[in-house]
């Protein structure tokens, strides 16, 4: 997939309702793990059960403690928190940097599905309290073609009865799911 950073035209047509039942979790696991995103899709949710992903909970919620109570959800998207100025900028905030591709993805389909419902939002920012770190999100039109493909894909991963086979990566250690495919 394409980052480039030209910003898009907002769209004429709004999408398919279903493409918006995708969460941005399983775009984000679409990026990482094809296996991880059918265990997560099939309520094997482990996630809720991981040191990591509860201390990116807690720091996030100290961090932001203002900003939460802008969490925004638009149909299954929840969005981290929004800011309304001259632009509307999605924010998202990540423990770790290890899945910054995934990360960006995840945001880009934010802009899509607000974009999709006329929200006129072409930015995001991720921020990385831990490492003090911001990164911006630009949405180009380029995008927009890499996301509804990656939606078929995500719904065609969904569609198998069995999850995918095991890919040895080099995050499997710290992945919610490790003791599914590898103990
Ligand atoms: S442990 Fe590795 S192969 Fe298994 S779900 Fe996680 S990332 Fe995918």
């Amino acid at each position: 997939m394409n980052r480039n950073t030209t910003p898009a035209e907002l769209p004429d047509a709004l999408p398919p309702p279903e493409d918006l039942a995708v969460t941005g979790t399983q775009v984000a696991y679409w990026m990482v793990c094809h296996r991880k995103l059918w265990l997560f899709s099939h309520n094997l949710n482990m996630e809720a059960f991981s040191d990591f992903v509860e201390m990116g909970r807690l720091l996030s919620l100290e961090r932001f403690r203002r900003e939460r109570k802008k969490e925004v959800e638009v149909g299954r998207i929840k969005l981290d928190f929004l800011r309304v100025g001259e632009e509307v900028v999605v924010h998202e905030v990540k423990h770790s940097r290890a899945l910054e591709e995934a990360h960006i993805w995840q945001v880009k389909y934010y802009l899509f599905a607000l974009q999709s419902l006329g929200v006129p939002a072409r930015r995001g920012v991720i921020h990385y309290p831990r490492q003090m770190r911001k990164l911006d999100v630009t949405f180009s039109e380029e995008d927009r073609a890499a996301i509804q493909e990656a939606l078929e894909g995500i719904r065609a991963v969904l569609a198998r009865t069995q999850p995918p086979e095991v890919e040895r990566k080099p995050y499997c250690k710290k992945c919610a799911y490790y003791f599914f495919c590898f103990i």
